[in-house]
């Protein structure tokens, strides 16, 4: 650490004062080489209380031998957790290149994608976490066969399959359909959430839906609008006809449609990504959109873009497509025969990504986290308080071209009333703690 850096982590330390307690922990990541997509999450989840909580259990807890990535990254969280010192300045070295061994994408010096690296840490922690990894890795051993008595190597491609299949339909929501074989982890109680793709045959009036997990949001952004405004499109019925038909299965033929896509278990953290990377195709390539998109320090999401169901309400991991049971066309009329469970959910910002820079190919990464009432800016080695007033600023710019390129990219809220501790939820626990978020007059 330079001296100027220790000056810096004194200051801080002076300016925080009492109003944060002895053993919270403010410390600036060393940059490794355009490695701020990585601190600025880092920081980020760092700052998510029931992520940490869970990482620095899991690191005290788990015998030592297999340093995978989880493995570094509840290391690293140890390491800030057990600091003497308030504010400082740490070295994520093991971490990173622990990431680089595993994801070749992340290797190189060249600017990377913030939130394909968070996309790709959390399902990896996954991953890690319930073993999969090694149980596909036992599968795809010549000559071993599934439980179906399948060839396992086909089982595995067909498995594969139907991974691409629902990344594909899955686009916007970052869906991982592979998941709901699989068992149930901490990192799915914080950050899982489930939508529900519902296409209706205009012919036959028939409704498909099936579901698809979620650990981040992917949302589109327009110009001068809100996170809540692009909550709600993501849920705009879209039209399927002429060259872009559904093959129906009652009318076995190709049919006009509606589709639409709707959010039908909100998770406890709920992450969001806001789609500023867009390809232009006349241009050939990626356009940054610095678009002004407002995101409220409390964020309510209607009960009615994310109600759950008659239809397999709110079950976790459920395995089976929710079209088995009838599903109604239209939330009113579902939300009129579960009105308890309609309830808006309400969540606090606390943390945000910044991408600062003009393009998608180069730039650098910041983010913002609240703690214990303060704001902080973390900028890979630096560490500073910052007014919440000045959050504002990143919102992004009315015009193209402006000057003000620093712009919200990642955000993380969180659940009012969710539960503290990353145990697994219970689908009733889970419930109860989102609809109590708002208390209703109960009818007397
Ligand atoms: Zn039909």
């Amino acid at each position: 650490m330079g001296s100027s850096s220790s000056k810096s982590a004194n200051r801080l330390d002076k300016a925080l004062g009492t109003s944060v307690p002895d053993d919270e922990h403010f410390f600036g990541l060393e940059n490794f080489g355009n490695t701020c997509y990585c601190n600025s999450v880092l920081q980020a989840l760092y700052y998510c209380h029931p992520f940490r909580d869970a990482c620095i259990a899991f690191a005290q807890s788990t015998e030592r031998g297999s340093d995978n990535l989880l493995h570094c990254l509840c290391d690293l969280f140890l390491t800030i957790y057990s600091q003497k010192r308030r504010c400082g300045i740490l070295g994520p070295r093991k971490f990173v290149l622990k990431l680089r061994e595993e994801n070749e994408l992340f290797r190189s010096n060249m600017h990377q994608d913030a939130h394909e690296f968070l996309n790709f840490l959390l399902n990896e922690a996954t991953e890690i976490l319930d073993g999969t990894k090694e149980r596909e890795r036992e599968q795809a051993r010549p000559g071993a066969v599934d439980l179906a008595g399948r060839p396992a190597a086909a089982a595995a491609l067909a498995a594969a399959d139907a991974r691409d299949a629902d990344a594909d339909a899955g686009a916007r929501g970052h869906a991982h359909g592979a998941r709901r074989q699989r068992q149930k982890t901490w990192v799915h109680a914080i950050f899982e959430g489930t939508l529900t793709n519902e296409t209706k045959c205009l012919t036959c009036e028939t409704v498909t839906t099936r579901d698809e997990d979620f650990l981040d949001l992917s949302l589109d952004i327009e110009q001068n609008s809100s996170v809540s405004a692009c909550l709600r499109s993501f849920s705009t019925v879209e039209a399927l006809r002429d060259g872009d038909k559904y093959y129906c299965d009652t009318c076995c033929s190709l049919q006009e449609a509606q589709k639409r896509m709707r959010i039908r278990r909100l998770p406890s953290v709920l992450a969001l990504h806001l789609k500023r990377f867009k390809y232009i195709e006349q241009l050939g390539r990626y356009k940054k959109l610095s678009y002004r998109v407002v995101f409220p320090h409390e964020l309510r999401v209607p009960g009615r873009l994310a109600h759950h169901g008659a239809a397999g309400g709110g079950r976790v991991g459920s395995g089976e497509p929710a079209g088995a049971a009838p599903s109604l066309p239209h939330s009113e009329e579902a939300a009129a025969e579960s009105d308890d469970e309609d309830a808006d959910v309400v969540y606090d910002l606390f943390a945000v990504v910044i991408h600062v820079g003009q393009g998608p190919n180069h730039g650098h990464y910041v983010s913002i986290v609240k703690a214990h009432n303060r704001w902080l800016l973390f900028d890979d080695e630096t560490v500073e308080l910052i007014d919440e007033q000045s959050i504002a600023a990143c919102y992004g710019t009315t015009q193209d071209g402006a000057q003000n390129t620093d712009v919200g990219y990642l955000l993380f809220y969180q659940a009012r009333g969710a539960p503290l501790s990353p145990l697994m939820p219970t689908p009733e626990r889970q419930r109860s703690a989102n609809s109590h978020a708002t208390p209703k007059p109960s009818p007397a």
